[in-house]
């Protein structure tokens, strides 16, 4: 065997060993909270690639989806046709908001859907697909999003996702995925794609 070839085989079982140590001290077993924020696109995908993923598995999965659009029709259609709970907030908040009076019912609308699937100890995975910018506009308190997650059963999951995260949001977490934009599509004049955008 070359030299090279044997310094390389050195490596990776080192390396092997290493990632063996972690898993082997990885032990506590537990519901996760998992936030995906940032300005890149990929962490609606990513919520909806959890609860799929869940839902192969046989999870029993819940989503609430804050942030009403046309774009986010294709994961709707899947996941209600395999047994998945869905809720869509009311009014179609959209970023250009118009109405907070009304926004602000529907957010607590929601929210109270929201939170009684996490008290709901059957459900196993739930995703609040935006709900970062109920905190951001204050339609849905800090506190109250906070003290639902910390009273939730301990083997549900929950992935949160939206642009700025609250700091509190992210300490609470266990994990935590920041999608930063190298570049996008649409600032090259280039339209929202069905199935691949929404
Ligand atoms: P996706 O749903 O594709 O995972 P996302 O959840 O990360 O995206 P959002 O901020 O929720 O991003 O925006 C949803 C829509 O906006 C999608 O159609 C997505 O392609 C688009 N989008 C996401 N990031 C950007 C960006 N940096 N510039 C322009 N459009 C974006
Ligand atoms: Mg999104």
């Amino acid at each position: 065997m070359s030299d090279k070839n044997e310094r390389h085989k050195a490596r990776q079982e080192k390396l092997k060993q290493a990632v063996d140590d972690k898993i082997a001290k990885a032990q506590t077993v537990k519901g996760l909270l998992i936030v995906i924020t940032g300005n890149g696109k990929g962490k609606s995908t990513s919520g909806f690639g959890t609860v799929a993923r869940g839902v192969g598995h046989g999870l029993k999965c819940a989503v609430a989806q804050f942030i009403k659009g046309n774009w986010e029709c294709g994961e709707r259609e899947l996941l209600t046709r395999n047994g998945v709970d869905f809720h869509v907030m009311g009014t179609g908040f959209t970023w250009n908001t118009q109405d907070r009076e009304s926004d602000t019912q529907a957010a607590e609308e929601i929210w109270l859907e929201c939170e009684k699937m996490l008290q709901d100890d059957t459900l196993e995975l739930v995703l609040l697909d935006e709900l970062t910018y109920m905190i951001t506009y204050d339609y849905v308190s800090l506190e109250r999003v906070i003290t639902a997650l910390n009273n939730r059963p301990p083997m549900q999951s929950v992935v949160i996702t939206g642009r700025a995260a609250h700091r509190e949001l992210i300490e609470l977490a266990d994990t935590v995925s920041e999608v930063r934009n190298v570049k996008h599509a649409f600032d090259s004049g280039v339209k929202a794609l069905k199935g691949v955008d929404w």
